[in-house]
């Protein structure tokens, strides 16, 4: 069998269904894909935990995800695997379960082959603030694979699994997709189980999929969807159908003005111009629209996810959670010592958020914030009721940054957000997918909806993706190597 016989997660449970292909040899090319992108001086390290060959002996569960090579964010709990967060206070910790969203991918069929490198508790957006070293963009080793998800994004992008989850308090699913080349999908909040999901700000919190396409993100979403009783923000729903082909006839796309500010850059901007050129060529309506509060998302934000994150993080105290040094004497040293082993994101981060909770300032920061939140969701529901269907933007402002750029500057940091914490604030789906490329780097659009539209979301990307393949123009610079596959 050809090295890249197989690369789509729906072609490869066909395939070993049908008995076309052993697991082996599926494992076999992740195994090589992984040496390849781990070789040389600046290698991806885009697992924090891995073991393909164990995974091989395992029997196999029918479903949807029969046999196919799966990653995890190790902030992702998994019973096999170590869960470290990215974090020294977390080193070795091994969990006594799965996580709700690991356990479907297993029962699926799928095998979780490791756990995924990220910014320490998601906490970053470029996977540089990872205790255990960054990881590197596949497209291009000397920048970073954006984050907090970077590991999953690459670890796709690299070609070592089609699917991998991820997760979002602001965009860390999207964001890394974005600059990997990739399609990353945040759901409803509530749509998936954050349970085994290591809280970081529990409103905003999301469990995500990163796929090589929109097709395959699709599958892994619909696999993991679904009530759960040990998450009380989990929806009363069933899964969604996330089957279709997709179309973008009559479709009203909405876009507005605040995502394209005259600080984008500019190859980003005509990348989005000619696709939502594409979009109306094949029946959608361009509509433009106003979400006049955005420009108070990311000061929002950055209130409310350190505040919840405090208040999160208060339990890794080397008593419940967290590595308990030797000799310590009494409590206040235990606490000491064990926090002194966070690092300096997120001792900023907890800094921040105690003191925007503190007595006398929580109304001027957090009440405020929390009042913004509002404004925000009611921006997104005006649009959506105005006939909108969907909303496209470009999924960040730059394209994939240089390593050591941005690590001296928390707010140009924090920045990479802009335009992917809206959809966290106001809980509603949104997906990024390759729209072209920048001096090589890959660029990602944005689509946003209104809340459980997944289906209408994932069909219209499917469209476009499969537009955006067949124009000319952007074939020109292909997104996906033909002849390698990478
Ligand atoms: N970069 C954002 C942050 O640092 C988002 C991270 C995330 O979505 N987990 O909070």
């Amino acid at each position: 069998m050809s090295p890249r016989a197989y690369r789509s997660a729906r072609e490869i449970a066909a395939a070993v269904q049908a008995g076309d292909v052993a697991v082996t040899d599926i494992l076999g090319q992740s195994a090589a894909a992984l040496a390849e992108a781990d070789q040389g001086p600046e290698p991806i390290n885009a697992f924090l935990s891995v073991d393909i060959n164990r995974s091989a002996g395992a029997e196999l569960r029918p479903g949807p995800l029969t046999g196919v090579p799966v990653a995890v964010k190790d902030n992702i709990v998994t019973i096999d695997f170590p869960t470290t967060c990215g974090s020294r206070i977390l080193e070795g910790y091994q969990s006594p379960f799965d996580a709700t969203a690991v356990t479907r991918l297993r029962a699926a069929g799928a095998v979780v082959i490791g756990k995924t490198n990220l910014d320490e508790f998601g906490m970053g957006s470029s996977t540089e603030f990872s205790a255990y070293g960054p990881t590197r963009n596949p497209v291009d080793r000397s920048r970073v694979p954006g984050g907090s998800s970077g590991g999953s994004a690459a670890a796709v992008a690299a070609g070592v699994v089609p699917i991998a989850l991820g997760s979002e308090t602001g965009g860390s699913v999207r964001q890394p997709a974005a600059f990997c080349g990739v399609v990353g999908i945040k759901p409803t909040y509530g749509r998936v189980s954050r349970y085994g999901l290591v809280a970081y700000a529990s409103s905003l919190d999301h469990i995500g999929v990163v796929g090589r396409t929109v097709d395959d993100a699709a599958l892994g979403l619909q696999v993991v969807s679904g009530h759960d009783p040990r998450d009380s923000t989990s929806a009363l729903r069933e899964p969604p159908s996330l089957e279709g082909t997709g179309s973008l006839e009559g479709l009203v796309i909405g876009v507005p003005s605040e995502y394209f500010p005259d600080s984008l850059n500019p190859g980003i901007a005509a990348n989005c111009r000619a696709a939502l050129r594409l979009m109306e060529d094949r029946g959608a309506e361009i509509r433009e629209v106003s979400l006049p509060s955005t420009r108070y998302a990311i000061p929002a934000y950055y209130i409310i996810a350190p505040a919840e994150a405090s208040s999160n993080l208060s339990r890794y105290d080397g008593v419940r959670y967290g590595v308990r040094p030797p000799d310590v004497k009494g409590a206040t040293e235990l606490y000491e010592r064990t926090r002194a082993l966070f690092g300096p994101e997120v001792k900023r981060r907890i800094m921040l958020g105690t003191y925007a909770l503190s007595a006398g300032y929580y109304d001027a920061y957090y009440g405020r914030a929390q009042r913004v939140r509002g404004l925000i969701v009611r921006d997104f529901d005006w649009v959506f009721a105005s006939g909108v269907d969907l909303i496209f933007t470009p999924t960040a402002p730059t394209t994939a940054f240089r390593l050591g750029e941005r690590l001296d500057d928390p707010f140009e940091m924090y920045l990479s957000d802009v335009f992917t914490v809206t959809a966290n604030l106001a809980g509603i789906p949104a997906l990024s997918l390759p729209i072209g490329r920048v001096d090589g780097l890959p660029v990602g659009g944005q689509l946003m909806g209104p809340r459980w539209s997944e289906p209408l979301l994932v069909n219209a990307a499917r469209a476009l993706e499969r537009e955006l393949a067949s124009d000319p123009s952007f074939a020109a610079a292909p997104l996906v190597n033909q002849e390698t596959g990478r």
